[in-house]
């Protein structure tokens, strides 16, 4: 469609007269299916859903659009956020295109280069907090109580209605719901948006059934599965290293009513998986996005049965947010060369020999 979700799914959306309606061209991201992973696993119908190609590389796009078109719409003259990263980019690209002046507080050296480089580059007004990503979330909740600047995190309800419209989207290309749905949970709106997209599609009847919401969280940032908050999350994902989720119950209640879990993987797991999704399917996603493929490896690994479900994995970020991760993680496959024919057939036959 190319419309942006604001049109695309009018109806769905909390939008009146008075919305302006704009776009980046956010969301009709693609669903990839599986070429080579999927059989490794057994699985018969497993997809990837491409929110890194969303317009500011992750799927916060979705939700900041509404919260964004919203604020605006209220009169807003200022808006203001927490992040890890990516809610920051977003903000910042919409606070842009929109006019509105754009406050982003993030965590001082725990944001993704690709992230910050955005976040400068719209002209966003960044404040390095000497604090990690829930203390930055609780000032941002109390400066935004105080002052008439609209705060822009998940807890702004427009966000995630903005963000269910995934959940649309893979009805619309699949036909009905998928079996499972395994998705990364950091501060868990997500699920939770995604769990009400798929129940609102399937109450208004595009769909027959509804999907298994299986979340992942990172092992040494994992409150929901250990049942408490984590002072002191950390994980190499950086987009789920959150110990004080703000959808904590919404991600439970997608869990229990869809038949799904909660559960957690290593920094090794996300990693290896990291790894997989791009040399053997073509799939850069950032580390956190990892986190849902890593998911599914575990739990095949666990002995789940995979014959003929259909799966989908969401992808929520772009793997170029965080080159220096991926030039660090992955052994180097660069050999150097004399600039001279001889050399390069020398090098180029000695790989394909070894390949
Ligand atoms: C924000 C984000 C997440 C986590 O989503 P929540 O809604 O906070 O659970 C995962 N991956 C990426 C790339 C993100 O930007």
């Amino acid at each position: 469609m190319g419309v942006g979700v604001l049109r695309a799914y009018k109806e769905f959306l909390p939008i009146t007269d008075a919305t302006p309606m704009i776009s980046l061209g956010e969301g009709d991201t693609p669903l990839v299916k599986s070429n080579r992973l999927g059989k490794e696993l057994g699985c018969t119908e497993l997809y990837f859903k491409l929110e890194g190609c969303n317009p500011t590389g992750s799927f916060k796009d979705r939700g900041m659009v509404v919260a964004m078109a919203k604020a605006l719409e209220a009169g807003s003259t200022a808006v203001m956020c927490a992040s890890t990263g990516n809610t920051s980019a977003s903000a910042a690209a919409y606070g842009a295109f929109c006019d509105l002046p754009t406050y982003v507080l993030i965590p001082k050296g725990e944001v993704a280069m690709g992230k910050l480089a955005q976040a400068m580059a719209y002209g966003a007004k960044i404040l390095m907090l000497n604090g990690n990503f829930d203390s930055a979330l609780f000032l941002v909740r109390t400066f935004t109580s105080r002052h008439p600047v609209t705060l822009v995190n998940s807890l702004n309800p427009h966000r995630l209605e903005g963000q269910k419209t995934a959940a649309f989207e893979i009805v619309d290309a699949l036909g009905d719901a998928p079996d499972f749905l395994f998705i990364p949970v950091g501060n868990a709106g997500n699920i939770t948006a995604y769990w009400r997209g798929f129940q609102e599609y399937h109450d208004a009847g595009f769909s027959r059934k509804l999907p298994r919401m299986m979340g992942f969280q990172a092992e040494g940032a994992a409150p929901i599965v250990r049942g408490e908050p984590i002072a002191n999350p950390q994980t190499i994902a950086s987009a789920i290293r959150i110990g004080n989720p703000a959808n904590w119950e919404g991600a439970v209640e997608a869990r229990d009513s869809s038949g799904g879990v909660i559960d957690m993987v290593s920094d090794d797991e996300i990693l290896d998986a990291y790894r997989l999704l791009a040399s053997k399917e073509g799939l850069f996603c950032e580390p956190a996005s990892a986190a849902s493929f890593a998911g599914l490896v575990k739990l095949h690994r666990q002995g789940l049965n995979l014959a003929g479900q259909r799966v989908v994995c969401i992808l929520t970020g772009t793997g170029l947010k965080d080159p220096d991760l991926a030039v660090s993680s992955v052994a180097s496959q660069a050999t150097e060369v004399e600039p001279n024919i001889e050399a390069i057939e020398a090098a180029a036959l000695l790989v394909t020999a070894k390949s």
